[in-house]
């Protein structure tokens, strides 16, 4: 075989990311379970580089060179594991099997210990930044064994995003590290549209501004710290009219968000490792809360609000509270998701270099930002950053927000707007820098009860009190 690379899944994300390696002069294979796929991107874009396609996975793999190199980028979960099975008997030793598609992480760890038993290599790897990124440069995070990067990394950093010359794909982590690490990259997405739409909803109600006005604030902020690309877009698509109706897109469109199981997955995990990700969990459920239609009918125009109307006396000041107060809560929705990687790679003994983590998120995929430098700056001054809030960067941002964050929260709690992202973060804020918490009472409560002990504040060791008794202390 000859060629350098080969794509089996040829929809969207596979077909682009062909191109992609094609465009920058590798030959490619090409296969799709159907062959229409393969055809039609010959025929659309066979023009655009090498490809070598084939319409049986057999002739598929024999048109690899070795060790092959194969991308698997098909509908995720059972597909994946077909795929695979289709593929394992025609690979040889040492041959790389690549999962770009969006595998839970889970399920990353146990095909890469099946196929290390065949003598494989399986790399789990993450792609963000969905059609027009997989074509034009992705961020990518790649899993697996070291050596399968010494061979892969190149072509991968090759096609990746690029910023300031830096190429957005780095070697993640052993086993599932990269698909953990796209998980969280989705979850602390749903943080942050969450907190943008949260932004949205307190300009309109408390300046009563229209979409195409919040869309020129955005513009604005998109000129400063928070600079980004959902603060692009978020602008763009507050301009855009409806054709139909005249009316602002963003009032047309039904008040129910949907989720494809990223942000949920990053939730679910986040309670197995005790790590509070309030953020992206106040995301998750908000777009949870907005489905539950019987529960919101029920409750429209039967729950009484007594609210005090917004009193914006200055409407300039009040713009600017709202931006610090989305930056506060923003680095507080990181700083969270940078908890749950350095939780999981203890956990997993992935070594995630959280600093690197940051750096290929500056480009190609959907939370690209300014402000992710800073995260890596702050990774680069401790690398074992306990808390990237408490970074003297991050911490004097903050710091400088925290007047305006809790008058646009207790302002918001008085109109009735709902914050739930803003709110929680923060209440993280408030309990994580609080010197003392009131989990005492929660321990003290807990040995009541169930006699499950506590510890104190005044010597060592781990008690129980005999509160039923005579409530004398003992050794537990
Ligand atoms: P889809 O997720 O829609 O999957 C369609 C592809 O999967 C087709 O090539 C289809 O082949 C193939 N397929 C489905 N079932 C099987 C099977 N049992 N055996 C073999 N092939 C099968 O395609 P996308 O391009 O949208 O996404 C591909 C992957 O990339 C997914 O894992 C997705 O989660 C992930 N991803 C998607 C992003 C996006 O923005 N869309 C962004 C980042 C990652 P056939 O043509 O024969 O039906």
């Amino acid at each position: 075989g000859t060629a350098q690379i080969g794509v089996t899944g040829l929809a969207v994300m596979g077909r682009n990311l062909a191109r992609n390696f094609a465009r920058h002069g590798y030959t490619v294979a090409v296969h799709n379970r159907s062959y229409a796929k393969t055809r039609s991107l010959i025929e659309e874009n066979g023009d655009e580089g090498a490809f070598v396609p084939s319409e049986s996975m057999a002739d598929f793999v024999a048109s690899l060179e070795r060790p092959r190199k194969v991308v698997i980028m098909v509908k995720a979960g059972g597909p994946t594991d077909a795929v695979i099975s289709e593929l394992v008997p025609l690979l040889d030793e040492g041959d790389i099997v690549i999962d770009a598609g969006n595998a839970h992480f889970p399920d990353t760890r146990r095909r890469e210990a099946e196929l290390k038993a065949h003598g494989l290599h399986f790399v789990g790897t993450g792609v963000s930044g969905g059609e027009e990124g997989a074509l034009l440069g992705p961020s990518i995070m790649p899993g697996g064994s070291r050596d399968s990067y010494e061979v892969l990394g190149p072509i991968l950093e090759d096609i990746s995003a690029k910023v300031d010359g830096t190429p957005c794909c780095t070697y993640v982590g052993p086993d599932g590290a990269g698909h953990f690490v796209k998980m969280v990259h989705n979850g602390i997405e749903y943080a942050d549209m969450q907190l943008i739409a949260e932004a949205y909803d307190l300009l309109k109600q408390g300046l009563g501004a229209s979409a195409a006005e919040i869309g020129d604030i955005f513009r604005t902020w998109n000129e400063g710290d928070l600079e980004s690309f959902l603060i692009e877009i978020t602008a763009d698509v507050l301009s855009h009219v409806d054709a139909e109706t005249g009316q602002a897109f963003v009032d047309i469109v039904l008040d129910q968000a949907e989720q494809k199981g990223t942000g949920r997955w990053t939730v679910q995990n986040a309670l197995d490792l005790g790590v509070p990700i309030t953020g992206i969990a106040e995301a998750t459920f908000a777009r949870a809360l907005s489905g539950s239609v019987p529960q919101r009918t029920a409750a429209v125009g039967v729950l009484p609000a007594e609210t005090t109307p917004f009193e914006v006396a200055d409407r300039d000041a009040f713009i600017e509270d709202v931006r610090l107060a989305l930056y506060a809560s923003k680095v507080v929705a990181y700083s969270q998701g940078f908890d749950q990687i350095a939780a999981a790679s203890a956990e997993f003994g992935w070594d995630i270099d959280r600093g690197a983590m940051a750096r290929i998120w500056r480009g190609g995929c959907i939370i690209r930002a300014r402000f992710l430098n800073r995260i890596t700056e702050a990774y680069e001054r401790e690398a074992e950053l306990p808390l990237l809030l408490a970074d003297e960067y991050f911490a004097g941002a903050v710091g400088n927000g925290v007047a305006a964050w809790r008058r646009v929260v207790s302002q918001a709690a008085l109109a009735g707007v709902p914050t739930p992202a803003f709110s929680s973060s923060l209440a993280y804020y408030d309990g994580v820098r609080a010197e003392r918490l009131p989990a005492s009472l929660i321990q003290a409560q807990r040995d009541f009860f169930g006699a499950h002990t506590y510890r104190r504040t005044d010597k060592h060791g781990t008690f129980h009190t005999e509160w039923s008794g005579d409530r004398a202390e003992h050794d537990a």
